[in-house]
């Protein structure tokens, strides 16, 4: 039977942890290289329910996006959903892997995978002289699309019903730059790559307005820009490991309210 430093060493050579974010806490986070497991599950972020139903398949491997201790924890204790996943975990011995930043970057990680739900083609990273890849992906649509049809596009290949974005800077859009997430800290070097379009997560006000002459930036949500990375990754780890590889629902904390005043809510 596998154990769990067998699969941390196959992420480790798929996906470097080195590739990671100095801030970022990556890997085995909680558990033991030594145990040994049947079956991995799959999950977007740590919860108690996404533990319970790890406990519920009998699963000892959980791995997530995003990582569940991020910040230094001084207690663990059932105060805080994180620290309520943690105490289960361990109760359970079920080992919690995160696969964040590292994840991103990598070929075939979080941002090729967005890129490639968008139907992009040709992707590229941002800068190909960097030894570690960009966050940032660089494709060009099937077929240039007026904005508006751009727009009905990425809702539906997204999954959503909500974008926000500022002005647009050409009528057409042809090449598309993507970063999964919180990306909007790239949108200087972005506008000089010659894009119709910038789609991420997480945009401020501040920042829609600082690039509205040079870049149409759309906010496609964080949870929506990301979770498409975890089937991907189901596959990957199908064709490796003989073992079941279980897809665990977390669900997207952000929720949207629509007004509709024709009274029809
Ligand atoms: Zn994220």
């Amino acid at each position: 039977m596998p154990n769990v430093a067998d699969l941390i060493n196959w992420l480790n050579q798929v996906f470097p942890f080195s590739f990671a974010e100095s801030f970022d806490n990556v890997g085995l986070l909680v558990g033991d290289h030594s145990a040994p497991f049947d079956s991995i599950a799959l999950t977007f972020d740590i919860t108690p329910e996404a533990v319970q139903q790890a406990v519920a398949l009998n699963t000892k491997v959980l791995i997530s996006h995003h990582p569940v201790i991020f910040h230094g924890l001084k207690t663990i204790t059932p105060s805080e959903r994180n620290q309520r996943a943690i105490m289960t975990a361990i109760k359970y011995g079920i080992n919690l892997i995160a696969m964040h930043t590292n994840l991103d970057r990598a070929i075939g990680g979080v941002n090729d995978v967005l890129a490639q739900r968008l139907g992009l083609k040709n992707i590229m990273p941002l800068s190909e002289r960097e030894e570690i890849p960009h966050f940032i992906r660089i494709g060009e649509m099937p077929q240039a699309m007026p904005v508006g049809e751009f727009l009905q596009w990425v809702c539906v290949r997204l999954n959503t019903k909500f974008l926000r974005h500022n002005s647009p800077t050409n009528e057409i859009v042809k090449r598309v730059a993507v970063c999964g997430g919180s990306g909007s800290q790239f949108w200087r070097e972005v506008s000089q790559a010659n894009v119709d379009a910038f789609i991420t997560a997480d945009v401020k006000y501040h920042t829609f307005w600082d690039a509205q002459d040079s870049l149409f930036i759309i906010d496609a949500g964080h949870y929506e820009t990301e979770v498409p990375v975890l089937q991907s990754l189901r596959n990957q780890l199908l064709e490796t490991f003989n073992v079941p590889i279980h897809l665990i629902h977390s669900e997207n904390p952000v929720k949207y309210f629509v007004y509709d005043d024709t009274g029809n809510n």
